[in-house]
C-alpha cells in the first residue's frame, strides 16, 4: 500500500468534523473515466500533478454536492497507484447518500468509513489489478487498526450491497466494475482476510500530512544533540511506551503520542510523569527522524583473582556489594589501581573494600 495523507480541510464535511465509532468499511468507485487522483484531491503536492480546473474535492461543496469520503485509489502524476486518505477515519464522511431506512440509519451515521477507487473505462485489467490489490491492502490495514473482522455481516461492503442493506443511495459501484475482471465483493473479503494474516508492519503514511488538524504532542525532551534524543528515545521503550523522534526548529523531540483531544494528552503526560519523565505537551510536531541504533551496555569486565582492578578509596568497613561494583564501572577516575589478591575481595589499605 502507498498511503499518503492529504485532509480536504476546506470541504463542508471535514469543517463539520463529527466524529464516528468505526464498525465497517464502504467501497465505492467514482463512477467517471479519470483514473488520475489530482481529479479528487489537491492542492498538488508534488505527487499528484496539477489539476488545471481546480475542480478537486477540497473545496466546500465539490461539484455543488455535500460529499467527502476518507480515501481515493488512483493514479499520481507519475502513473504509479497510490491511496490519499483525505479525512481523519474517525470522521463521519459524506459518501453513502440515504438509503431506504432513511438518512438518521445511512451508512455514514452506521460508522463506515467510506473509500472511492478512480474509474478508468473499466476494460484495462492491468489498472484494475493494482488498484483492487490496493484496496484490498488498505481494507486489510484498516480492519487491522479498527479490530474490525472483514467476513463479519455487513462489516466490509460496497456501495451497492449498502443499498440493498438500506444504508446507501441507489448506486451500482462497485459491482459494475469488479465482475469484469473476475472479482466480486466476497473474493475481495477472502482477499482482505488473507492480506491481514500477513505479517506485514502497517504501511505509514509516506509524508507529512498536509492540512492536519491541531494535535497535541506529549514530548519528553528536546534536543539540538540526535544522541541524546536517541538516548531518550530508548529509555522511554524501555518503559514500555512507545515513542518517535521528530525533528522541528533544530530540535530532535521525543514524542510519546499524538492526540486531537488535549485531555487525552494530558492522561498520558500524566502516566509518563509517574513513571519518571519529564513530560509536557506540544502542538509542535516536526518530520520524523529514525532513531540511532541501540547503544550497547558495555560488557562488565571478569573479575578473578590476578586481575587489575581500580577501586575507590573507602571508609573501613564499608558495606560491600553491588554499589560498589557498580561504582568500578562508572567513575574509573575515582579510582586507585589494585591487584585482586584473595578469593572474592579485595584488600585495600589495610581494610576490606569490597567484596568482587
Ligand atoms: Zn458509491
Amino acid at each position: 500500500m502507498n498511503l499518503k495523507t492529504l485532509f480536504l480541510t476546506n470541504n463542508d464535511c471535514f469543517k463539520s468534523g463529527k466524529r464516528h465509532t468505526v464498525k465497517g468499511i464502504m467501497v465505492h468507485s467514482t463512477g467517471a473515466t479519470n483514473p488520475w487522483l489530482k481529479r479528487y484531491v489537491g492542492p498538488d503536492d508534488g505527487l499528484l500533478g496539477p489539476n488545471p480546473y481546480n475542480n478537486h474535492w477540497n473545496t466546500p461543496k465539490p461539484g455543488g454536492r455535500s460529499v467527502c469520503v476518507h480515501a481515493f485509489i488512483g493514479k499520481l502524476q507519475d502513473g504509479s497507484i497510490a491511496t490519499y486518505q483525505t479525512l481523519p477515519w474517525d470522521m463521519v464522511g459524506w459518501h453513502s447518500g440515504s438509503g431506504s431506512l432513511g438518512s438518521a440509519k445511512n451508512a455514514n451515521n452506521n460508522g463506515y468509513i467510506g473509500f472511492e477507487i478512480c474509474e478508468d473505462d473499466l476494460t484495462d485489467a492491468s489498472y484494475f489489478n493494482k488498484v483492487y490489490t490496493e484496496a484490498v491492502e488498505l481494507c486489510a490495514y484498516l480492519c487491522k487498526k479498527f479490530n474490525l473482522d472483514p467476513l463479519a455481516d455487513g462489516v466490509l461492503i460496497c456501495h451497492s450491497e449498502g443499498n440493498k442493506r438500506g444504508i446507501a443511495s441507489n448506486h451500482a459501484d462497485v459491482m459494475h466494475w469488479f465482475p469484469r475482471h473476475g472479482k466480486n465483493m466476497d473474493m475481495f473479503r477472502a482477499a482482505v482476510k488473507a492480506e491481514m494474516a500477513k505479517n506485514d508492519a502497517p504501511a505509514q503514511a509516506g509524508h507529512p500530512i498536509i492540512g492536519k488538524p491541531t494535535a497535541y504532542y506529549v514530548q519528553t525532551g528536546a534536543y539540538s544533540n540526535k544522541a541524546n534524543a536517541d538516548t531518550q528515545y530508548y529509555k522511554v521503550k524501555a518503559a514500555g511506551y512507545d515513542a518517535i523522534i521528530k525533528q522541528s526548529g533544530g530540535l530532535f523531540r521525543v514524542q510519546v503520542g499524538a492526540f486531537s483531544v488535549k485531555q487525552n494528552a494530558e492522561n498520558l503526560a500524566a502516566k509518563l510523569k509517574t513513571a519518571g519523565f519529564e513530560t509536557y505537551i506540544t502542538t509542535t510536531g516536526g518530520t520524523q527522524v529514525a532513531p540511532g541504533p541501540e547503544p550497547k551496555q558495555p560488557a562488565a569486565k571478569p573479575v578473578k583473582v590476578g586481575s587489575e582492578v581500580k577501586i575507590k578509596p573507602a571508609p573501613r568497613n564499608t558495606p560491600l556489594a553491588r554499589p560498589f561494583l557498580d561504582g568500578l564501572r562508572t567513575k574509573p577516575t575515582l579510582f586507585h589501581r589494585y591487584q585482586v589478591t584473595g578469593f572474592f575481595w579485595v584488600q585495600m589499605a589495610g581494610s576490606v573494600a569490597g567484596y568482587i
